[in-house]
């Protein structure tokens, strides 16, 4: 769900600055993120994306910048005066408990409630995970995605306006994985609090996110919608982030780029231009181009090439095929169609391909 611009931020960071003794770890970081929103922050390992969410929920302070959560100042705020809970990449759960105790234990100080109104929290929270009437078993006899549930459980309970996560599911197989990343979704659009994810895993984050910030070296290099950033990369290192993308050798010269492998084109038929001269690159994505079996027409551009590599994922293959005047192949993606034969190495190609799904990079990234 995407809510209008307009809407008051719930969480304003401005000009954040986090240095470790002389490590630069949050180089100036401006984000606005809506009431409501699914947001995750994605990156590669060591791009800060931990340390960004530990500055929204107060557990590390920031070195220069403002948190503004719900129109307050919280930058001097500690976390338990946030309205910001935490699901940490570990769980943190404590296996001498039940696992009422564990979603409970974050309660146990609010003299406002009494056990009964205690007991009908946590069982709320349990049911919104699906783990009703798992409260009096033991937390250490529970499952992997047990555990990721009373996890969760535990930081709904206390009603927070914003839940954070730090890749809470990496430590889940791929199966489960899948499966809890849909119930996630599921939840939050139940719950309507406001979801921050952390996550190496572009995958997880194009499934999951409204919007989605990509992280490079203590810096947000592009925030934009899941399709957005997928078409759109804006530059080198995005595109090779999220998803697969061939690049090639291009060059500009006036209103026209000729690309390696694929030929002369008008700059303005291309997806999208960085404005460039001279010698530059060029890619597209391994679906968007599909190689023609016999007999097959096609109203597309055609390039000639060799098949070089297959490479049989069941649904799909991916053939690596190395075009002519270009030494480094391309990888297209096919999706498998009953009945037709996968190519071989060796096999002459024709690949079809459309300049309106190429984008053009800046030589440097
Ligand atoms: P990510 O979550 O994206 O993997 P982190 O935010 O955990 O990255 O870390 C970003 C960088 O800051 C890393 O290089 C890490 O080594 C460094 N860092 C994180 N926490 C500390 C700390 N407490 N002291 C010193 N350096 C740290
Ligand atoms: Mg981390």
């Amino acid at each position: 769900m995407s809510l209008a611009p307009e809407t008051e931020p719930l969480i304003r960071l401005r000009g954040i600055q986090k240095y470790y003794g002389e490590y630069h770890a949050l180089r100036g970081i401006d984000l606005d993120i809506r009431p409501g929103e699914f947001f995750s922050l994605l990156g590669p390992s060591g791009c800060g994306k931990t340390t960004l969410l530990r500055t929204i929920a107060g557990f590390e302070g920031v070195s220069e910048g403002t948190v503004t959560l719900g129109g307050q100042d919280m930058t001097r705020v500690p976390p338990n005066k946030r309205p910001t809970n935490m699901v940490f990449q570990s769980y943190a759960i404590f296996p001498h408990l039940s696992v009422a105790q564990n979603v409970g234990f974050g309660l146990r100080k609010r003299s406002d409630l009494n056990a009964a109104a205690r007991q009908t929290m946590v069982e709320d929270a349990l049911d919104m995970v699906g783990l009703d009437g798992y409260g009096s078993r033991g937390a250490n006899a529970l499952s992997g995605g047990q555990r990721q549930r009373v996890a969760l459980a535990r930081a709904l309970v206390l009603r927070p306006k914003v839940l954070l996560l730090d890749e809470p599911l990496s430590a889940l197989d791929k199966k489960m994985r899948e499966q809890m990343q849909v119930e996630l979704i599921r939840l939050q659009r139940q719950v309507g609090i406001t979801f921050i994810l952390v996550t190496h895993d572009q995958e997880e984050a194009l499934v999951m996110s409204d919007r989605i910030a990509v992280m490079f070296e203590g810096e947000i290099a592009q925030l934009a919608e899941a399709e957005a950033l997928y078409r759109r990369p804006i530059d080198r290192r995005v595109a090779e982030f999220i998803g697969t993308m061939n690049f090639l050798p291009a060059s500009v010269s006036g209103d026209r780029v000729t690309v390696a492998g694929l030929g002369d084109m008008a700059l303005s038929e291309l997806q999208s231009t960085a404005t460039t001269k001279g010698d530059t690159v060029a890619g597209f994505r391994p679906e968007t181009a599909t190689l023609l079996f016999e007999g097959q027409t096609t109203s597309d551009r055609v390039a000639e090439g060799t098949v070089s590599e297959v490479v049989y994922f069941g649904d799909m293959t991916y053939y690596d095929v190395t075009l002519e005047g270009c030494e480094q192949p391309v990888r297209i993606s096919m999706r498998n169609v009953f009945g037709r034969p996968v190519l071989e190495i060796g096999t002459r190609a024709r690949l079809a391909w459309s300049p309106g799904a190429v984008t053009l990079f800046r030589p440097g990234g």
